[in-house]
């Protein structure tokens, strides 16, 4: 029988009403005669409201109890969505992530799953029953509840849709699918209705509100994944493998602007020019989970040079800490952070070869008077490096420029 996984983010189940409508969604997919899971987030912003209720009664809150309080937003929407399922006359049965069978490492505040054991979520649907999981969560060998990192109930869904052999992983939020640009800040954004993981991939990591790591798992377990509208019918977007027929190499067009907003920038001065340097620099924030994206590193001069990396901002002060912490070891002179940046990005595939693509994207950004601090490209990715206060002009102006808002 045909199976489908839904996820419901935290507004589409924020409050009573709207848990009504989701379960209502829910009921119409059983009707059809298939089987259906769904995953649901915390109602609203519970998630930061315990968060902020945490450190209300603690600097530091220990990462464990801090998971354990967090998988708390969940259980609640989720047991009430199968309360208001029952209520209209379905059979459903809540699943907490242990539960479900969702196992993790030990990673607290982002955990990642290695395994799914889908036994009680089959014998469930097997009786007949729509399962409601609760997402972002899971259990460690030693039983203790993790979760998945902000927004990390779209990872749980995609991961189960894979684990269950599921046709279609259906992802339901605010937003009524992927644009070529944020449309809040870009009004003439085209909504797009497919497109492929690894340009969704490069679109989540920078923008578009989606846990990046649902992405890669789509990629890896092919499972397609719809982003579409909890509130309305109209049409989404499909992140599937596109095939791309190009009958002209030069007509390769970038599929979408992402931005960034929380970038904050360590650089680390003087550090001797030789082999080991770099890794004994980064091996300790990666041991910690902080994920760097953006590195640069100057050519030497007098056998010194300078690094310097980007970091979510959230992430910014536990890294200058270790990064302070071996500077004597590594020898270097100091360790400077500057927290109010952004970043922008043109992504699509098949631009690394096509000429011309970078170079536009400066020039865009120079009419414009920004200011280009970093560079990177990735293969249907150039990124830069700018100030947080232009970065709304700077995806404007990149939109027009690329003319994303014509269509084809
Ligand atoms: N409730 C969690 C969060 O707000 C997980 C999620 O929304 O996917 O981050
Ligand atoms: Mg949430």
């Amino acid at each position: 029988m045909s199976l489908v996984v839904h996820k419901y983010g935290g507004s589409s189940v924020a409050d009573a009403g709207k848990i009504s409508g989701v379960a209502r969604r829910i009921g119409k997919v059983k009707d059809t005669g298939r089987s259906i899971v769904a995953v649901a987030s915390a109602m609203g912003d519970t998630t930061d409201e315990l968060i902020d209720l945490a450190h209300t009664v603690s600097k530091e809150p220990d990462p464990r109890e801090l998971d354990l309080l967090l998988s708390t937003g969940e259980l609640v929407s989720c047991t009430l969505l199968t309360m208001a399922l029952r209520n209209l006359g379905y059979d459903a049965i809540t699943l907490s992530g242990f539960q479900a069978g969702i196992r993790t490492d030990d990673m607290y505040g982002r955990a990642r799953i290695f395994s799914i054991e889908p036994d009680r979520v089959e014998s469930e649907l097997a009786e007949g029953k729509v399962v409601i999981v609760a997402g972002f969560q899971g259990i460690t060998d030693d039983l203790d509840i993790t979760t998945l990192g902000r927004g990390g109930s779209d990872t749980t869904a995609v991961a189960l849709a894979a684990a269950l052999g599921a046709d279609r992983c259906d992802i339901y939020t605010d937003v009524d699918g992927i644009y070529t640009a944020d449309p809040r800040i870009v009004p003439d954004a085209r909504k797009l209705p497919e497109i492929d993981y690894e340009e969704m991939l490069e679109l989540a990591s920078y923008g578009a509100k989606m846990h990046p790591r649902s992405i890669e798992l789509g990629a890896v377990n092919g499972v397609p994944i719809y982003v579409a509208s909890s509130f309305t019918e109209v049409p989404g977007t499909l992140i599937h493998r596109v095939e791309k027929v190009r009958e002209l190499e030069n007509r390769v067009k970038a599929t979408g602007i992402a931005y960034q907003s929380n970038v904050a920038k360590i650089t680390v001065r003087s550090l001797p020019d030789r082999p080991g340097i770099a890794a004994a620099l980064f091996e300790p924030l990666a041991t910690r989970g902080i994920n760097v994206d953006t590195i640069v590193q100057n050519t030497s001069a007098e056998r010194t040079t300078d690094i310097s990396f980007t970091v979510t901002r959230s992430d910014l002060s536990q890294a200058v800490d270790l990064v302070n912490a071996i500077l004597p070891d590594l020898g270097g002179t100091e360790v400077v952070s500057d927290s109010t940046l952004a970043s922008v990005h043109v992504v699509g595939s098949g631009m690394q070869n096509t000429p011309g693509y970078a170079s536009r994207m400066f020039r865009i950004l120079a009419d414009g008077n920004i200011n280009i601090d970093m560079i990177t490209t990735s293969e249907i990715r150039i990124s830069c490096i700018i100030r947080e206060e232009q970065v709304s002009e700077a995806v404007r102006l990149l939109h027009d420029g690329f003319q994303l808002a014509e269509e084809g």
